[in-house]
């Protein structure tokens, strides 16, 4: 990656703000004075503002805003593209999908090199909450909120499932919950006799998409994005 975009990507620089730093020499990777702007940072690389190192990157984070109709797998999969198409980073195959979204979901995805961290995220064990936003083909009554509220029994699981349900209009709801089962949130409507028209994932953790970033674009977390979990 260009470490213009790079020093942005890591901190709340603008362009020109990261521009005008490499100009004064600022900026080193690997204790050098960088000030070409296009310098191609590699994930191992050290990078320092002012003598502050902002990444030790030893592990890469990052969160991507997925489009309809692109798979969560690092290759093409039924007709769809991988996520990792979007990617202009060296040794994507280091990289592991935190809890993946279907094809037809929209929203964030993690990805990273680091499997304990993925871990500690998608780990049942960790009750990591994901939060929604679902539109439904039919309004959705008081009665079937209360239901996913309370837990509904989804086919082949032996417990019910539940979730935190806020009403956003007659056909969309968002749902936050703690598990990561397949299919989760549209068998869950469907245990309200109802369907799920189109999904969007916008946090995970505390952690939300950030909308900077349009479908189909990413970034790399901020190191205290990374701490959180
Ligand atoms: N639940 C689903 O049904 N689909 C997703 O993509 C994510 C959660």
């Amino acid at each position: 990656m260009r470490l213009d975009k790079y020093l942005c990507g890591a901190t709340e620089l603008t362009r020109s703000q990261a521009k005008r730093l490499l100009k004064q020499g600022e900026v080193t990777v690997n204790e050098q004075i960088i000030k070409d702007a296009a310098f191609k940072v590699q994930p191992q690389d050290q990078v320092c503002i002012e003598g502050e190192t902002i990444s030790v990157r030893g592990q890469r984070y990052i969160m991507v805003h997925k489009p309809e109709g692109m798979v969560c797998s690092h290759i093409d999969d039924g007709g769809y593209p991988s996520v990792f198409n979007l990617l202009d980073e060296p040794k994507l195959d280091e990289l592991k999908i935190v809890g993946r979204l279907d094809a037809d979901t929209t929203g964030l995805v993690l990805l990273t090199s680091d499997g304990q961290w993925s871990h500690r995220i998608t780990s049942p064990n960790s009750q990591c909450p994901k939060r929604y936003r679902v539109t439904l083909v039919h309004p959705i009554d008081d009665d079937a909120i209360d239901q996913l509220k309370q837990g509904v029994m989804l086919n082949g699981e032996t417990d019910p499932v539940s979730g935190d349900v806020e009403r956003i209009s007659d056909n969309e709801i968002w749902l936050t919950i703690s598990e990561g089962k397949y299919h989760q949130v549209k068998r869950m409507c469907a245990a309200v006799s109802n369907r799920v028209e189109s999904l969007h994932r916008q946090q995970i953790g505390n952690l939300e998409l950030d909308p900077i970033l349009e479908e189909g674009e990413w970034r790399f977390l901020r190191d205290h994005e990374v701490s959180q979990f």
